[in-house]
C-alpha cells in the first residue's frame, strides 16, 4: 500500500489553507523542503530566467512509490500526517499536502522519481487542466521535480512577478537560508547555467559560512550554544563591527525551520547594544531547539511564521544567549583582531574615567573626589579662534589614547578628534578631485574577488559607473562575485579585502532614491571616512602637525563630514576657573614661569 493519503475533510479545514505559490521562490522553498523531508543529503536547484521559465530540484532522498505518484499531485494528499494528534508534533517541513497540487495547477510539472525500495522509476508529466501522463523510467533513487512556464495560463498572476533578475535573487536568498542551517545537507545552485553555490554535505558551520558568505565573515563567527530548561539556542553570531545596513542577515529558525520573527531580531539587536553603530544590524543564524509540541507551524500559509508557546521566554533566552556569546569572558573562539570601522563607534564616556594601577574600590573613591568637567566648560566653536594662522603658532602636546590630539594654541587647549579631522581633510580633497575629474587611481596588484549577497551584486554593478568616477574599477566576476581591480589612491594605503567589503556594504546602505550629485557626495564621504586615520592609530608629533596644517586650510574645519565636531577648544580661562586660579597675580606668576619652562 502506498504512503500518500488524502487528508480527511475536517483535517483539511483545520489546516490554515492558503495559496502557497506566490512566486518562483516559494516553489523552490516547497521543493527544497520536500527534498529535506525525504531525507536527502544532496539537493541541486537549477533555475532559468529567475525560475519563471524553469525550476528543477533534484535530490537523493527516498523517492516516491510508483503507486503514490498520481496521488501526490492531488490536493491535500500527504505522507506526513494522518491524524489530529500528528498536527501537534510535526517534525517535517511539509504536512499540508498542498505544494505539488498547487504547482501543478499553475505550471507545467514533471516529476521523475524512484523509491529506494523499487526497481523501476516513474515519470509524471502534468499540464494545468490536463490529466497527467505517467510512464516508467529508469533512474537512480531519489526525485527530480521540474516546473516550467509558471503562471502561463494565469496572466493576471504572471504580471505580478518581478523581473527575472529579482525573482532569481529571491530564490538565491531562500537557498542561502536553508543552506546556512542545514549544514548536514549538500546544496548546489545553478542559475542560468552558472554554478553559484556548491556546498558538500556534512560541513561544519564555519566552512559553510565561508562558501556562502565569504572569508571575512567565516573568520569572525562566534559560536552560540546556550541551554536553559527545555530550550537550546544554537548557531552563531558574527563579531562586531561586522554588520549589515538592514536585517537581511539575521537568520532565525525553529527546529531548523526558517522563520521570520521581529521580536527575535530585536532581542539580538539589544544584546549587541552599543557594539554596533546606529543603523547597523547584526549578522547571525540562530536555531531554537525546543519540544516540538510547543511549536505550531500551522499559522502562515507558507510557514514563514510559526506560533511558539511562551515566545516571550524565548525572546529573553535569545537575548541572554547572544549577550553571553558576546561577553569577553566566554571568548573561547579564535579571533582576528577586531577592526575599528570608524571612530564614530567609540564613545568616550567621561563617567568611565579609569585610573590605572588602582583597584576597583580605590577608583571609585578617587572618582568621587574628582571634579568632572561639565559640557558648559567647553566651547565648541570656530568663531573664537581662527585656525587660519595655526601654522607655526600652535604647539603639539601629543596624542591622548591614540584618539585625540592635544595642542596648545594661543590661550587655549585644543582637542582634535584625529579621525574626524582627517576625514574632513580627505573629504574636501577628494570632492575637489572628483569635480575636476582628476581622481588618481591605484591599480590593485592582486584584484579582490568579493562575494556579496545576490541583491548586492546587482546593485553594485548598477552603480559601478558612478563609482568609477571616484576611482573604483568594479566588474562582474560571474555569479555573486565582483572583481575590484582599482581603488581611489587615497584609499589605496589601507584597501584590504575586509576594508573593501565593509566599504561596499556601506555604499549599498546609501539610499537608492538619491539624485546623482547627492549620491556621489555620500560616496565621497564614505571614501574619506574609510581612508582616514582610525581611532586607535598612533601618530607622531610631526604627523599631527601636518594634519593640523591641512585642517587649517579646509573649508569647514570644525566638523567631520558626518557632522560630528572635530575640534574642541578649552580656553585657558575655563581651566583657571576650574582650578580656582582666579587670583590675577597668581596667574601672572604662573604665566611667567610657564613661558620660561624649558619644556
Ligand atoms: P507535503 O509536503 O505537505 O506532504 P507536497 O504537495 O509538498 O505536500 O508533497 C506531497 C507528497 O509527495 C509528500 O507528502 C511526499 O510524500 C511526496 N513528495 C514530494 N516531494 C518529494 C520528494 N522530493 N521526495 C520524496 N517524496 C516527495
Ligand atoms: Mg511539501
Amino acid at each position: 500500500m502506498g504512503h500518500i493519503r488524502p487528508l480527511s475533510d475536517d483535517l483539511v479545514a483545520l489546516i490554515s489553507a492558503g495559496e502557497v505559490i506566490e512566486n518562483p521562490a516559494s516553489i523552490v522553498k516547497e521543493l527544497i523542503e520536500n527534498s529535506l523531508d525525504a531525507g536527502a543529503s544532496l539537493i541541486e536547484i537549477e533555475i532559468e530566467e529567475g525560475g519563471i521559465k524553469s525550476i528543477a530540484v533534484s535530490d537523493n532522498g527516498t523517492g516516491i512509490l510508483k503507486e503514490d505518484v498520481p496521488v501526490c499531485i492531488q490536493r491535500h494528499t500527504t505522507s506526513k500526517i494522518a491524524s489530529h494528534e500528528d498536527i501537534h508534533r510535526v517534525k517535517t517541513y511539509g504536512f499540508r499536502g498542498e505544494a505539488l497540487a498547487s504547482i501543478a495547477s499553475v505550471a507545467e510539472l514533471t516529476i521523475k522519481t524512484r523509491h529506494v525500495d523499487e526497481e523501476i522509476g516513474t515519470q509524471l508529466v502534468s499540464r494545468p487542466n490536463e490529466p497527467p501522463i505517467i510512464t516508467d523510467i529508469s533512474k537512480p533513487s531519489g526525485t527530480r521535480v521540474e516546473v516550467r512556464n509558471l503562471f502561463l495560463q494565469v496572466p493576471a498572476r504572471r504580471k505580478h512577478l518581478q523581473e527575472p533578475k529579482f525573482e532569481g535573487i529571491r530564490i538565491h536568498e531562500i537557498i542561502l537560508r536553508h543552506a546556512i542551517i542545514r549544514t548536514d545537507v549538500g546544496f548546489r545552485f545553478v542559475k542560468d547555467g552558472a554554478l553559484l553555490i556548491d556546498c558538500p554535505p556534512d560541513q561544519d558551520a564555519r566552512d559553510r559560512v565561508l562558501i556562502l558568505w565569504g572569508m571575512s565573515l567565516a573568520k569572525n563567527l562566534i559560536p552560540v550554544i546556550y541551554k536553559e530548561k527545555g530550550l537550546i539556542i544554537r548557531g552563531f553570531i558574527v563579531k562586531p563591527p561586522f554588520s549589515r545596513g538592514n536585517r537581511s542577515r539575521e537568520y532565525f529558525s525553529v527546529l531548523k525551520r526558517p522563520i521570520e520573527e521581529i521580536r527575535l531580531s530585536k532581542a539580538v539587536e539589544r544584546a549587541y547594544s552599543t557594539l554596533l553603530m546606529k543603523g547597523r544590524f547584526p549578522i547571525c543564524s540562530l536555531d531554537i531547539v525546543l519540544d516540538v509540541e510547543r511549536v505550531d507551524p500551522n499559522v502562515h500559509p507558507t510557514k514563514r511564521e510559526v506560533r511558539i508557546q511562551d515566545i516571550d521566554g524565548i525572546v529573553q533566552a535569545v537575548f541572554r544567549a547572544v549577550r553571553k556569546a558576546l561577553s569577553p569572558k566566554t571568548d573561547k573562539y579564535e579571533t582576528e583582531p577586531i577592526m575599528e570601522e570608524t571612530s564614530a563607534d567609540i564613545v568616550v564616556d567621561r563617567d568611565r574615567v579609569r585610573v590605572s594601577t588602582t583597584s576597583e574600590e580605590e577608583q571609585t573613591s578617587l572618582l568621587e573626589h574628582m571634579t568632572l568637567f561639565s559640557d558648559s566648560d567647553f566651547e565648541i566653536s570656530s568663531k573664537t579662534v581662527d585656525l587660519h594662522d595655526l601654522g607655526g603658532e600652535f604647539r603639539v602636546i601629543g596624542q591622548f589614547q591614540n584618539l585625540y590630539l592635544l595642542l596648545e594654541f594661543n590661550d587655549a587647549l585644543v582637542i582634535v578628534d584625529q579621525h574626524a579631522a582627517h576625514e574632513r581633510v580627505l573629504y574636501e580633497r577628494l570632492r575637489a578631485l572628483v569635480n575636476s575629474g582628476e581622481v588618481t587611481i591605484q591599480e590593485l596588484i592582486e584584484p579582490y574577488v568579493i562575494k556579496l549577497g545576490p541583491q548586492d551584486v546587482e546593485r553594485i554593478l548598477n552603480i559601478s559607473g558612478s563609482l568609477k568616477a571616484l576611482g573604483f574599477e568594479i566588474t562582474s566576476f560571474g555569479g555573486n562575485e565582483i572583481l575590484v581591480s582599482a581603488v581611489p589612491e587615497i584609499l589605496g594605503r589601507i584597501a584590504t579585502e575586509q576594508e573593501i567589503i565593509s566599504f561596499m556594504d556601506r555604499v549599498l546602505d546609501i539610499g537608492s532614491g538619491l539624485a546623482h550629485r547627492e549620491f556621489m557626495d555620500e560616496v565621497i564621504k564614505l571614501t574619506a571616512c574609510h581612508s582616514a586615520i582610525r581611532a586607535g592609530q598612533p601618530m607622531s608629533n610631526a604627523e599631527i602637525a601636518d594634519l593640523l596644517i591641512d585642517l587649517s586650510k579646509a573649508e569647514n574645519k570644525t566638523a567631520c563630514c558626518h557632522g560630528r565636531p572635530s575640534i574642541i577648544f578649552v580656553p585657558r580661562k575655563t581651566l583657571d576657573k576650574r582650578f580656582g586660579r582666579t587670583d590675577p597675580e597668581a596667574i601672572a606668576r604662573y604665566k611667567a614661569r610657564h613661558r620660561t619652562d624649558p619644556q
